[in-house]
């Protein structure tokens, strides 16, 4: 990677070719925003003319942030924690964005560096970019884009701090909903479209005052990128409208929760979709099956990374279509991967591999990372898929389905991070700092509320996402 002075050089045209874009579509203020590896998302902000000056050498956060908890408490691992030390943050011009819905405001994706330029160990995004790479070294660029389910009601705060009103009723996916929350739907369309991030499609979801919004596919980084955008877009345009938006994995005990499903696809040099047109499983090419059963084999130690938060637990459960099954299938919905073929005709482009078992407290940059990293890992040992599972996994006997090797994915964070510890490809694909900062921060939030009552859990992760 770049060292200081050639990545300054190189950051300086782009910064500056950054800064007019954005000027032009009247931005003043770039907030930069990292995603800590509690899967908060942090902010630090400059007036536009600072911006050059920032690609250059970066805002200070200190290392600290790497092992920060969901609930703002600090944790430590063997290589983080401390008072002291400095990162730079780092704003990637090229995918800083304006914000339709924060008039003057753009938000920009960071990488995250030290003092003399080097990259972060710690940096989520650095990580994910890194795992890209080795992906393309196989010629394979990854599009994807997360599908986002949220809750949207009015929000109080403070000391006595109500619980929040669905902004609408129901019926699941129903008109009735809809109509509830006409303002806010044009509101969020119409700002996606205007500032580019553009809109796929936009429904009621299940729960009372849930809805989902899906966005066109990006290539590589920009998947993540997208989805920092596409929650504070989201936030945004609630507020202006006097409500408030949560993504977190459960809103209310009991009920189905929001996930966070990560579509992919894998696009070889010929710039054709390789999960369509071949002649593996369900028209995958060899190279999409080696993938994917990497993905799979993967499954119970990535669920640390996806299903990161105590209150991932709550939602990834049978019968909820989170996809708490360690299986694959097509248009499955309670496997964890759904593959999803498309209609006929639309084959080419539409075939993906739709990752369930993921909610929003997930980091997008880690999760991203390590299922690529997976994939990636698929690839090299050549792996096949088993047979797909195309029936409910519950239906099935118990002794019968595990004659068929079907498993359920951890039903908690302390379970999901012992299958971590236990595997190798995350961590290899981390490094120790990233890896350890990782296990520290999951053992943190195991320690301060796995056993705890459900709405005591609940309301410690409503909001932070
Ligand atoms: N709400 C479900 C989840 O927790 C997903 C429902 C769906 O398939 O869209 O992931
Ligand atoms: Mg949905």
């Amino acid at each position: 990677m770049a060292g200081g002075s050639r990545a300054a050089a190189g950051g300086t045209d782009a910064a500056a070719k950054a800064a007019r874009r954005l000027a032009a579509v009247g931005v003043e203020f770039v907030a930069l925003a990292v995603v800590d590896t509690a899967g908060v998302t942090l902010v630090k902000c400059v007036p536009l003319h600072r911006f050059e000056e920032a690609v250059r050498f970066g805002i200070g956060l200190s290392p600290v942030f790497t092992v920060f908890l969901v609930d703002d408490s600090i944790t430590s691992s063997p290589h983080i924690g401390g008072p002291t030390g400095d990162t730079r943050l780092m704003p990637d011009p090229a995918a800083t964005m304006p914000l339709a819905a924060s008039p003057g405001w753009a938000l920009a994706p960071v990488d995250q560096r030290d003092q003399e330029g080097e990259p972060y160990p710690g940096c989520a995004r650095t990580f994910a970019r890194s795992v890209l790479e080795r992906l393309a070294r196989f010629g394979l660029e990854l599009r994807g884009a997360y599908e986002m389910e949220f809750f949207l009601g009015h929000r109080t705060w403070g000391a006595r701090e109500a619980e929040p009103e669905p902004a609408h009723p129901g019926p699941a996916y129903g008109a009735i909903a809809l109509v509830e929350v006409e303002p806010f739907a044009t509101a969020l369309i119409r700002t996606l479209e205007e500032q580019g991030t553009g809109v796929m499609q936009f429904h009621p979801e299940y729960s009372t005052g849930q809805l989902e919004l899906s966005v066109p596919h990006g290539a590589g980084i920009a998947v993540a990128d997208t989805n920092l955008v596409v929650r504070h877009t989201i936030r945004a345009v609630a507020r202006s409208q006097g409500l408030a938006a949560s993504f977190a994995p459960v809103v209310f005990p009991g009920l189905v929760g929001n996930g966070a499903h990560l579509h992919l696809s894998l696009w070889n040099r010929r710039g054709r979709n390789v999960f369509n047109g071949g002649r593996g499983p369900e028209g995958m090419t060899r190279e999409a099956e080696a993938f994917t059963a990497g993905v799979l084999d993967a499954l119970p130690a990535l669920t640390a990374v996806t299903a990161p938060s105590v209150a991932s637990y709550q939602r990834l459960q049978p019968h909820r279509w989170s996809g708490p099954w360690a299986v694959w299938g097509r248009e499955n919905r309670e496997a964890a991967l759904r593959f999803v073929t498309g209609m006929v005709g639309s084959r080419p482009g539409a075939a993906n591999l739709e990752v369930k078992s993921m909610d929003a407290a997930a980091n997008p940059y880690l999760a991203l990372g390590a299922i690529v990293a997976a994939g990636i890992d698929g690839l090299e040992r050549e792996l096949s898929l088993p047979e797909p599972v195309l029936d409910d996994p519950a239906s099935i006997p118990a002794t019968r389905r595990r004659a068929l090797g079907i498993r359920q994915l951890p039903s908690s964070l302390s379970a999901a991070v012992r299958e971590l510890e236990r595997s190798r490809v995350v961590a290899d694909a981390m490094g120790d700092v990233l890896f350890g900062a990782f296990l520290a921060t999951r053992r943190g939030e195991v320690d301060a509320f796995e056993g705890k009552d459900p709405d005591t859990v609940v309301r410690a992760h409503r909001w932070r996402y």
